[in-house]
């Protein structure tokens, strides 16, 4: 809740008689929410995540220390915060869990706060690549269901769905700029207000605008010729270009900045982040 009441000039009193009980906990919740994430954040980082972190995150390595030392305390606290759900049989340990949240955190580092993904229910894993059947449109308008084999999703309801051979993988290489971790979070990060759009974090028109203008610049250069940077797959809509573009921009900051230095520079305001110097 933002203070809006307060501006606008109600008494105190009034206030209080309109929010009533749930009032309470509205005003209540973030304060003791702060102080947990806070909690979470600064507790000694268990070492067995700490080795896990170094064998199966290339990527954290190069972090200069005081982002470093920010993605530990978020790691905590989506660590504590989100459910992780095997799959297929999958039994979830803590390998799971740091090697996946290392790198969702990793997009969060730049962003003011601890909340990590507030809308984020549940992480699924699968051991491997799943099935999942697809509804397709077709011309004259027949419905057809085929079934899709895929390294991961991400819903709106809330949940994230990936294989975990595939996060081995994306997180083992770290300058190929193929990393489904990242491309299913940044959908996420997308997902804010809803459906993906390619249109996150929009906090005034102004950035908005830049990043709008970036972003279809990006797109229509990428559907006109092929890139060394971003994947082809990029082009099959803005949302789905937002998601190439973020694992290009964490695993191949330099390529992506000489290819692209506007697209670099929009993202780089859009993270509050410049993975070129790490
Ligand atoms: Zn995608």
């Amino acid at each position: 809740m933002d203070a809006t009441p307060f501006q606008a000039g109600w008494p105190l009193a009034a206030l209080a008689l309109a929010l009533g009980a749930a009032g309470v906990a509205l005003w209540a919740q973030p304060l003791w929410m702060r102080r947990r994430h806070r909690q979470l954040r600064t507790q000694p980082f268990p070492r067995a995540w700490a080795r896990i972190l170094r064998q199966r995150v290339p990527l954290a390595q190069r972090l200069p220390w005081p982002l470093r030392r920010r993605l530990l305390g978020l790691m905590q606290v989506f660590i504590a915060d989100k459910p992780f759900i095997g799959c297929g049989g999958l039994a979830i340990d803590d390998e799971h869990r740091v090697t996946i949240a290392a790198q969702a955190c990793l997009l969060l580092l730049g962003q003011p706060g601890d909340d990590c993904y507030p809308r984020l229910r549940q992480v699924l894993v699968y051991p491997d690549a799943f099935i999942v059947p697809r509804r397709q449109v077709l011309p004259g308008g027949v419905v057809s269901e085929q079934p899709q084999v895929l390294a991961g999703e991400s819903w709106a309801q809330g949940q994230v769905v990936l294989a975990w051979s595939e996060v081995l993988a994306g997180a083992a290489d770290a300058e190929d700029g193929r990393n489904v971790v990242l491309h299913e979070f940044a959908h996420q990060v997308d997902q804010d207000g809803g459906e993906a759009n390619g249109q996150p974090w929009q906090r005034d028109a102004a950035a908005r605008q830049r990043w709008a203008q970036a972003a279809e610049e990006g797109l229509a250069r990428l559907r006109d010729e092929p890139s060394a940077t971003l994947d082809a797959y990029g082009r099959t809509d803005p949302a789905e270009f937002f998601a190439v573009a973020t694992e290009a921009f964490f695993e191949r900051p330099r390529a992506l900045a000489s290819e692209a230095p506007q697209l670099y520079q929009a993202l780089a305001r859009l993270y509050r982040l410049d993975p070129q110097g790490w």
